[in-house]
């Protein structure tokens, strides 16, 4: 099972439970409360953490979780006071029975790392933190568009059917950009109105699936006439040639959405 534990204001720290032996794993743990009370509340072991990126939300709750739980972290080499086992590139870490490929995706930030697996419990799953997100990616605080542009290339050749974790509950403002650039595309308005409903009751938008953000997200379809002329129409640029130019004239457009 994988559940989200809310945190802070829209983050999600997405905990890996291992019914059978009754241990538990999270990512991105930038608050350790909230984890810690569900640990407590569903009689659950904290074995181990897997971190995305540096950024404090989703660090923070390392160092306590540990001094409560002798459990290992997993993350960028450089974080050298949280992580207890570095890793990097196409290394293979596993997370109870499954096996997970690390993929470096800089852009968002230069360490961020996402791991994928082609089967937890049957199902293909890539945890992306700030790096692709439900209709949209993360901003570009330390990398260029080009690293980010590659990076999400990387993520577009998973399968299909891959679901999708990312850090952050953005959804419904990302669609409002993605319809603003792709007013013609039905499915995006079906999303718009699914995902405003479920957020209505307060529930996740996410996990998403690759084959949805193939045909939603504009970080994904920037290649689309449509989306193209939009971006550069609101940015009153000229249109551009190459595709890491288009990638960086969306990311621009949401910049100052
Ligand atoms: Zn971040």
């Amino acid at each position: 099972m994988i559940h989200p534990i809310p945190a802070f204001h829209d983050n999600y720290i997405w905990i890996l439970i291992n019914n059978n032996s009754a241990e538990a794993w999270v990512v991105d743990p930038g608050d350790a409360k909230p984890v810690l009370s569900y640990l407590t509340e569903h009689n659950l072991k904290l074995t181990g953490i897997l971190l995305t990126h540096h950024h404090h939300d989703h660090t923070g709750g390392v160092l306590p979780l540990r001094q409560q739980y002798d459990c290992i972290v997993i993350g960028p080499a450089h974080l050298q006071k949280l992580v207890t086992h570095p890793v990097e590139d196409k290394d293979v870490i596993r997370v109870f029975d499954a096996q997970l490929e690390v993929i470096a995706t800089p852009g968002h930030t230069l360490d961020h790392l996402c791991y994928f697996t082609n089967n937890w419990q049957g199902n293909k799953v890539l945890f992306s933190g700030d790096t692709l997100f439900r209709g949209g990616c993360g901003r570009l605080f330390e990398g260029t568009a080009e690293q980010m542009h590659s990076s999400l290339q990387k993520l577009a050749k998973l399968p299909h059917d891959t679901l999708i974790y990312c850090t952050h509950e953005y959804t419904l403002a990302n669609y409002e950009f993605a319809l603003a650039l792709e007013p013609s595309n039905a499915l995006l308005q079906k999303n718009n109105k699914k995902v405003t409903e479920l957020r209505q009751k307060d529930q996740p938008s996410l996990p998403t699936k690759l084959q949805l953000e193939q045909d939603t997200n504009p970080f994904l379809r920037f290649e689309q006439d449509e989306i193209h002329a939009n971006a550069c129409a609101h940015l009153q640029q000229p249109l551009a040639k190459l595709s890491s130019e288009k990638f960086a004239l969306i990311r621009k457009a949401k910049d100052i959405f």
